[in-house]
């Protein structure tokens, strides 16, 4: 089996996940800009951690064997500070040349504030202008539904923006077909207490199709589960579903999504 795991904050995870990963059939790992689990302070602070993404973390995956690609941005959580959110996107740029940076992510919302709006919008402007593409965080909970419909409009408002170019991350049942329906790609995020579950994840494959649409675990710091993309094709074998079926949705769809990013390779992979 192959998969790639496009959502992974591999600088929170221990060398044994790598290695579980790679052996579980993992071909790349993409790993988004992201909250520390504290607030930063100072745009130094910020500098350092996208050195660690485009530096540091593609070397460590590499003793495993792993393609380590990653996104840049200031995450949602740390934009109430307008001033240094400010700061930070302006250093962002020298980060875009990396070899091994896909795009700009993952930007978003958390709270839906307005300061949070200016950042995102912020970040928007970034990516139209170096032509990058966009991975998308979505509220948490109660904050979801309204928030998804938010960065929809935000997004869709910029005549310059392909829908194609945006992956809109952590839908559920009730983001997934507002998400589709207007053109973006989706993410099922899959946690062992929140977000999806790997049958709610295939019953949405089933309402809404297998096109447009990619999982990952998001692991991270917290509760969260490094291999819960590979152990998703255990719930679509035991509904029946062909191995060209997992294949599609665990690795294609994500390489088709990520490949229009020219730097994203996948060594070893034919085109098929
Ligand atoms: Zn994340």
């Amino acid at each position: 089996m192959r998969y790639i795991e496009p959502h992974g904050h591999m600088v929170s995870r221990t060398t044994d996940d790598y290695r579980a990963m790679v052996t579980a059939g993992c071909a790349a790992v993409c790993e988004p800009a992201f909250w520390a689990g504290y607030d930063r302070s100072s745009v130094d602070g910020f500098r350092d951690y996208f050195r660690q993404l485009t530096r540091f973390e593609p070397a460590r995956a590499a003793k495993y064997g792993l393609p380590h690609y990653s996104w840049i941005c200031l995450n949602p959580k740390e934009a109430e500070d307008l001033v240094l959110a400010r700061d930070v996107v302006a250093i962002i740029p020298e980060f875009l040349s990396e070899p091994n940076v896909l795009g700009i992510g993952e930007i978003g919302l958390n709270r839906n504030t307005r300061n949070e709006v200016t950042a995102f919008e912020w970040h928007v402007e970034l990516a139209i202008r170096h032509s990058q593409l966009i991975l998308v965080h979505t509220p948490h909970l109660e904050d979801k539904l309204k928030g998804t419909r938010l960065i929809l409009d935000l997004l869709c408002a910029h005549r310059e923006i392909d829908p194609a170019r945006v992956i809109i991350d952590h839908v559920e049942e009730h983001t997934i077909r507002q998400v589709l329906d207007r053109g973006f790609w989706a993410g099922i995020t899959l946690y062992p207490e929140s977000k999806s579950s790997p049958p709610r994840a295939v019953d949405m494959l089933e309402l809404c199709g297998r096109d447009r649409i990619w999982l990952n675990s998001a692991c991270d710091w917290g509760v969260s589960d490094p291999l819960a993309v590979p152990k998703t094709a255990l719930e679509m074998r035991r509904r029946g579903y062909t191995d060209d079926f997992v294949d599609a949705v665990l690795f294609r769809n994500p390489r088709q999504f990520l490949s229009q990013c020219p730097k994203f390779q996948l060594p070893g992979h034919d085109a098929t």
